[in-house]
């Protein structure tokens, strides 16, 4: 007999959501988490009294009615709405790409003034059928933003040349000919207030949580502690890198405590050029609309994953997905085991899809 039903490994949003739903259908669940810390990288810390976002910013957004209801169970969420900026050699943008921007960069003021200019780069760039994230992107604002807002940004975040990204990752950005700053198209919108990690702890708090504990560890010596396990670690090291390792990058910071009030007037500011070695400062206080006499800045540096540091995004680029089907098949052929979350499914999640495919794949369970 198993002594749990479950085996969740890691405590982030995937594991979360399907502990605290299968606890709620009577199933036992045992959930181990690698890091000494549950909320995986949504964690959050207070400092100064303001909540910092350990492992980069999180804005929850989603058009899901559902999910968004789902979430109001465990946080009251705040009335934050993103609105980024970006710096390029001392100029500031709005982002994301809108009226602001256009008229920022080319100083005009109607949409068909910005459509034509755009068109026109467009025309002179040659481009028809994108097949890049550089392409993608002149083909969307044309080459005067791609120069000075997406090019150095992207190759800083993702190590690579614009040419050889996927071009969906500059999809999720919108692109409207409004004068709106919201760098999402999402109905609701917010930050949990007292933070990303009590939010977390309210999910799991029925639930029995051992941190500090390494899945590949634990395995040795309980094989068969649980009926199933629900995987949200790294798919490829679940199977010992044994087709290669897939690529992921990873993501330093640099926090500081500064002893004045408001350092850049805004939570999240972008440094576009290529030159500035970071790519963006958050400001954390200004999620929260802070008040505190002091600040919390987070310099944030973009660098390719290798082992030991904490994977953050996946490489969608063609020969990670090549090797990524592979590993796919396998997780498929692996019986009593369910890969989800960012790292089991190789996939580029904002946190509302995190929920989603959480809430799905439980309804399968059931
Ligand atoms: N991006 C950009 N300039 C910016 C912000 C974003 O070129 O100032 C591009 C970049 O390629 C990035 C993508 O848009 O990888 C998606 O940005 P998003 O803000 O969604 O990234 P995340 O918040 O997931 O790090």
């Amino acid at each position: 007999m198993y002594k749990y039903d479950y085996l969740i490994v890691g405590a982030g949003l995937y594991g979360a959501v399907m502990a605290h739903e299968l606890n709620k259908a009577g199933k036992k669940c045992l959930v181990i988490e690698k890091r000494n810390h549950i909320a995986g990288n949504i964690y959050s810390e207070e400092i100064e009294k303001i909540q910092v976002h350990k492992y980069g910013a999180h804005i929850f957004h989603t058009s899901n009615q559902k999910v968004w209801e789902y979430m109001q169970q465990f946080a009251t969420f705040n009335q934050y709405i993103n609105s980024p900026i970006a710096i390029y050699k001392g100029e500031v943008y709005n982002l994301p790409f809108n009226m602001n921007t256009f008229h920022e960069m080319w100083g005009v003021q109607t949409p068909d003034e910005a459509k034509c200019m755009i068109q026109k780069q467009i025309k002179e760039s040659g481009i028809t059928n994108p097949k890049n994230l550089e392409e993608q992107a002149i083909s969307l604002v044309g080459k005067d933003i791609y120069e000075k807002l997406i090019q150095g940004y992207t190759q800083k975040q993702w190590g690579r040349v614009c040419t050889e990204l996927p071009t969906f990752i500059i999809k999720r950005l919108p692109v409207r000919f409004t004068y709106d700053n919201n760098y999402f198209n999402d109905r609701y919108q917010g930050i949990p207030i007292g933070g990303y990690t009590k939010l977390i702890e309210k999910m799991l708090d029925q639930i029995e949580v051992r941190t500090g504990v390494d899945f590949f560890e634990f395995q040795k010596n309980n094989d068969s502690i649980a009926e199933k396990i629900i995987f949200t670690g790294m798919v490829d090291q679940y199977f010992n890198y044994k087709l290669g390792a897939l690529e992921y990058r990873s993501v330093r910071f640099e926090t500081e405590v500064l002893d004045c009030e408001n350092y850049q007037g805004n939570a999240v500011v972008n440094y576009t050029d290529a030159k500035v070695p970071y790519t963006r400062i958050i400001e954390h206080k200004h999620f929260e609309y802070g008040t505190q006499e002091k600040t919390v800045i987070s310099k944030e540096y973009s660098l390719e994953w290798k082992k030991g540091m904490e994977p953050y995004y996946p490489v969608n680029d063609d020969k990670n997905m090549q090797l990524y089907k592979k590993y796919k098949k396998l997780a498929e052929q692996e019986e009593g085991v369910i890969f989800g979350g960012r790292l089991g499914s190789y996939k580029y999640y904002d946190m509302d899809k995190v929920v989603e495919a959480a809430l799905e794949q439980v309804e399968k369970l059931l």
